[in-house]
């Protein structure tokens, strides 16, 4: 029997998932972004080169970083090594950390009408003398690669393609790649964040999951997790979610990432969680690899997808879009 193309696919990376099995000694399969990222950047490499012969420069990412910040500059390093590697032609405007709102509004409306550049990112945190809405606000949609304008969370909440926040992409598309069952299944995601939270649980839903979002006002999050088969923990609180609250057999996918005594840990108490989860994320080296890789695969589509508009004469505020279904509801 001849099987399809897709279906050989489909057995090929199945195996490809059982070879590259690891399992800690709990027994939970360790879900590790790393080597998804690298898959995916090969993909973007190739998408990047096509982009640059046919557009004749290489698409381009502005980081809007305001005053100087350790870990914003930790995060900004890692991007812009990843968009080198890739082809992106990367790079950043720092503001001082006493620029006022019109200056960083300014900065941002520059770059929306600058033509080589296809992606815009400002830095988090910003100055409280800032308002964080009129930033948001000031950033093209179509050049919002971290979906955190409101027209994209607003796409993102009807079900309709648009520009997904990176973080919660990856915490839902480390299950997908990691061949986790998602449809039909309770899900539980702790953190209700405009960022993460609240755009992973759409995820979860748009890929049929039952969800329950809990926060800190929740009363019962032990109650809640303890019926979950699939558990998205976003929290910012180390050691939050331990094994004792997960049911048996339970996926968990720890977005966190705090510093204890120096070392970085995620939400989830790993020790005691990989003892009862069937598969498990560690911190480092789960949800934010792939954050990264992704943050670039939503650059190549914004840039494409501008380059397109470009040509059909669409607008930044009536864009192009490609034609979107919203699924089954
Ligand atoms: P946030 O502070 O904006 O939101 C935290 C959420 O967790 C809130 O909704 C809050 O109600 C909830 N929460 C806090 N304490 C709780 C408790 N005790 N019980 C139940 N719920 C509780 O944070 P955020 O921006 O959404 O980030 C969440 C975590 O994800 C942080 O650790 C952050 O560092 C991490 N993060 C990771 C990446 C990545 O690439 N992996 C990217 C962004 C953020």
């Amino acid at each position: 029997m001849r099987r399809s193309a897709a279906a050989s696919h489909a057995i090929r990376s199945r195996r490809r998932l059982e070879r590259d099995r690891v399992t800690v000694p709990g027994g939970a399969r360790l879900l590790e972004g790393g080597a998804i990222a690298a898959e995916i950047r090969t993909a973007i490499a190739e998408d990047v080169a096509t982009f640059t012969v046919g557009q004749g420069r290489a698409p381009g990412l502005r980081v809007v970083i305001v005053g100087k910040d350790a870990p914003s500059t930790v995060y900004l390093e890692r991007i812009l090594r990843g968009c080198d590697k890739v082809g992106i032609d990367a790079g950043f405007v720092e503001l001082e950390g006493e620029a006022t709102e019109a200056k960083v509004t300014a900065t941002v409306r520059d770059l929306n009408d600058d033509p080589t550049v296809d992606g815009v990112i400002v830095q988090m945190p910003l100055p409280g003398t800032i308002r964080l809405r009129a930033v948001i606000d000031a950033i093209d949609p179509a050049k919002d690669i971290d979906g955190i304008h409101p027209l994209n969370a607003g796409l993102l909440r009807l079900g309709y393609d648009g520009f997904l926040p990176a973080t919660a992409h990856a915490a839902v598309e480390i299950l997908r790649r990691s061949g986790i069952e998602i449809e039909g299944r309770d899900a539980v995601v702790v953190g209700r964040s405009a960022v993460v939270g609240m755009p992973a649980a759409f995820l979860l839903v748009k890929e049929d999951a039952t969800v329950t979002v809990c926060h800190r006002r929740t009363r019962d999050l032990a109650g809640h997790i303890r019926r979950a088969d699939i558990v998205v923990v976003a929290a910012g609180r180390a050691g939050l979610v331990t094994g004792s609250m997960l049911k048996p057999g339970a996926v968990v996918v720890d977005v966190g990432i705090n510093v204890v005594d120096g070392r970085i840990v995620g939400d989830v108490d790993f020790a005691s969680a990989s003892q009862v989860a069937s598969a498990i994320t560690p911190v480092p080296g789960g949800v934010g690899p792939l954050t990264n890789a992704l943050l670039l695969t939503h650059l190549i589509r914004a840039a494409e997808r501008q380059a397109t508009d470009r040509q059909t004469g669409a607008t930044a505020a009536q864009p192009g879009l490609p034609a979107l279904s919203r699924g089954d509801r």
